[in-house]
């Protein structure tokens, strides 16, 4: 029989979602919630995670947890089909993790290529913060807790996903079937893998405030496309331009389809078309910019919308995240039972 298909994902509340979120995860996130192939899922807001690498500064944490919640109901994540949670509110998942601890080696953590240049991000190199190089073995905990089978996630997840898998793996086979293996679920378009910044960098991430957000403005959208770099060649229209490593170019391909050129750049049928003018010489960038300010425009505005209604009821917001919560309890508390009861530490279970 096929296991029972169960998504849990999720965001560190360090600042409010961006687009790179949105073409990376929550796009998908919502159509796989609508598909109604998912027995249950699980949409974590990882506040302890954030606090690994934001220790000192708690308010961000405990603001962006409420920003991020507004952000998920706003691209259309739904209370009664997907379960939102906190993280610490789960003292489960903190208890999974001491034990995932004993299956991996110092060295294992240390090849792990995103906590490398997370660590390289953050001036951690003369001291990680023990919480810190541990968090991949705690994004263990929060996947295997519920089972999940499927993680929709961007590019920068796959070592983790690794890293979950030979925990589950590791687990299984000195304590007994107990743990699920996830697979991670990637966008199926390659500019939405790992969404660049608008500066061009290599990825769009709230820690290096390079980011298009999704409650931002539209004449905040405007002012940030405008000003993004294209290619450094690419001097006059009439010049040839390079569309790979563009980074207007990669938002259209994360973005545009089709149904955009009639009504905004009648010149051209399809993205193709436009990027063939573009490297031939004749197209100038500000034209290729206007046309991705509508088309991102056309995605934000319903989203901004929804969210200017959430922001009136706050309280309901929070009264989401505790029903979210109490349920992933009760599932992470099922789990916490069977790998005690695996590892012989189920003392007072007979009692
Ligand atoms: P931080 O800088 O605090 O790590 P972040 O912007 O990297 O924040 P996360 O909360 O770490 O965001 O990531 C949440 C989810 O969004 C993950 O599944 C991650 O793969 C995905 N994601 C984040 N940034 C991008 C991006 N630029 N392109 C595609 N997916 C992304
Ligand atoms: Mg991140």
């Amino acid at each position: 029989m096929a296991p029972t298909k169960i998504i849990l994902t999720g965001d560190r509340p360090t600042g409010r979602l961006h687009i790179g979120h949105y073409v990376g995860s929550l796009r998908c996130r919502v159509e796989l919630q609508n598909s109604g192939e998912y027995e249950k899922i699980f949409i974590m807001i990882a506040d302890a995670q954030a606090l690994t690498d934001n220790a000192h500064n708690p308010e961000k944490v405990r603001d962006n947890v409420v920003e991020v919640a507004l952000d998920y109901l706003s691209v259309g994540l739904d209370p009664a089909k997907s379960n939102m949670l906190i993280q610490s509110e789960i003292p489960e998942l903190t208890e999974l993790t001491f034990y995932y601890m004993n299956l991996v080696t110092v060295p294992r953590l240390q090849r792990n290529p995103t906590v490398k240049s997370e660590v390289k991000m953050r001036s951690f190199e003369t001291g990680i913060p023990v919480g810190f190089f541990c968090y991949p073995i705690s994004q263990a905990a929060d996947i295997t807790a519920f089972q999940a089978t499927t993680v929709p996630a961007g590019e920068d997840q796959k070592p983790m996903l690794e890293q979950t898998r030979e925990i589950v793996r590791s687990f299984n086979t000195t304590y007994g079937e107990v743990l699920t293996e996830p697979d991670i679920l990637l966008p199926e378009k390659g500019a939405c893998l790992r969404l660049p910044g608008t500066d061009g960098q290599a990825k769009m991430s709230k820690s290096l405030g390079n980011c298009v957000y999704l409650s931002d403005a539209e004449e905040e959208v405007k002012k940030k496309v405008m000003s993004m770099f294209t290619d450094p060649d690419h001097l006059k229209v009439s010049d040839p331009g390079k569309v790979e490593g563009n980074t207007v170019f990669t938002y259209l391909d994360a973005f545009c389809n089709d149904k955009f050129f009639p009504e905004y750049c009648p010149d051209y049928r399809n993205l193709d078309e436009m990027k063939e003018h573009y490297m031939r010489g004749g197209l100038g960038d500000v034209k290729v910019k206007k046309f991705l300010c509508c088309v991102m425009n056309e995605t934000l505005k319903p989203i901004r919308e929804r969210r200017a209604e959430f922001e009136k009821d706050i309280p309901y917001v929070w009264e989401v995240l505790k029903k979210g919560t109490e349920k992933a309890r009760e599932a992470a508390a099922q789990t916490l039972k069977n790998v005690k009861k695996a590892m012989k530490i189920d003392y007072f279970d007979e009692l």
